[in-house]
């Protein structure tokens, strides 16, 4: 699955998912634009995987502002020309508590992050997949768009936004032959497991992983690579006939 000539534009990407699939695109000879939200971390992921001078592009971007949006695909177009594929993958978790008593700023942060951002970034991307009549899309959704969690408001009202902003986006995508589909993933073993496992239990951290392993048929967490691998699959051309379809990697967890 060589991405040897393409241009793949990474948001979230010194984050656990984000960081894994540029890996992942860079060891496939892709052109990489590293986004997030502070420069530092952006140059020590960088460093950490040892990106090669020329070869990539790091853009410190708040995803909630659309000038900065605007801003990393015009530095994209000017350094590499194009844009082949977005994993549009920025997002936050929020807070874990009863919906009553969910705090409204949170709210409205977690819908900025999760749901403009992605909007944001769709809106700006796809001007130029659609002017290049080429290009794969990839929107960071969650099984948290599939169903719903008590306690978990936010989050889950953001990723069912996404899912829906995928497939309208595929609908208007698909007669300039770009596609756009979501990633469903369940409990992936990054940062923000770390926040779901002290909520459920502060004072047992282990047993909350325990219990969140219990519920996933496979018994065991997803890792960034398991993620990455879909990724890599819905951006190269094995996936030609598919766009706006959701995509599940939970273990099975949704399956029963
Ligand atoms: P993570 O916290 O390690 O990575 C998220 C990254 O997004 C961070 O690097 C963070 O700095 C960046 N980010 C946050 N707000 C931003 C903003 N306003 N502008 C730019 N960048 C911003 O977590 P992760 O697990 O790698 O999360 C990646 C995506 O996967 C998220 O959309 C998350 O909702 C989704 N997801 C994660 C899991 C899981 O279990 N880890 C499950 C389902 C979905």
């Amino acid at each position: 699955m060589s991405f040897s000539g393409k241009v793949v534009v990474v948001t979230g990407a010194a984050g656990g998912i984000g960081k894994e699939t540029v890996k992942a695109f860079v060891e496939q000879e892709a052109k990489v634009v590293l986004v997030d939200l502070e420069q530092d971390t952006l140059e020590s992921t960088a460093k950490d995987l040892n990106l090669i001078e020329g070869e990539y592009l790091l853009v410190a971007a708040d995803v909630t502002k659309e000038a900065d949006v605007e801003g990393y695909v015009t530095k994209t177009k000017e350094t590499f020309g194009r844009i082949d594929v977005f994993f549009n993958n920025a997002g936050i978790e929020g807070k874990i508590v009863p919906l009553t008593d969910y705090p409204s700023d949170v709210f409205e942060s977690v819908l900025n992050v999760n749901v403009m951002g992605v909007f944001y970034g769709l809106k700006h991307v796809l001007r130029v997949m659609s002017d290049q009549k080429s290009g794969s899309v990839i929107n960071t959704s969650s099984i948290s768009g599939l169903n719903g969690i008590a306690g978990v408001s936010a989050y889950i009202a953001s990723k069912h936004a996404v899912n829906g902003l995928t497939k309208t986006a595929a609908l208007e995508m698909a007669p300039y032959g770009v596609r756009v589909n979501n990633i469903n993933p369940s409990t992936v073993d990054t940062r923000i497991m770390r926040t779901f496992e002290s909520a459920a239990a502060p004072d047992d951290v282990a047993a909350a992983r325990e219990a969140f392993t219990q519920a996933i048929p496979l018994a065991r967490y997803g890792k960034p690579e398991d993620i990455a691998n879909l990724v890599l699959f819905l951006a190269s051309d094995k996936s030609s006939f598919i766009t706006g379809t959701d995509h599940r990697i939970d273990g099975g967890q949704l399956a029963g």
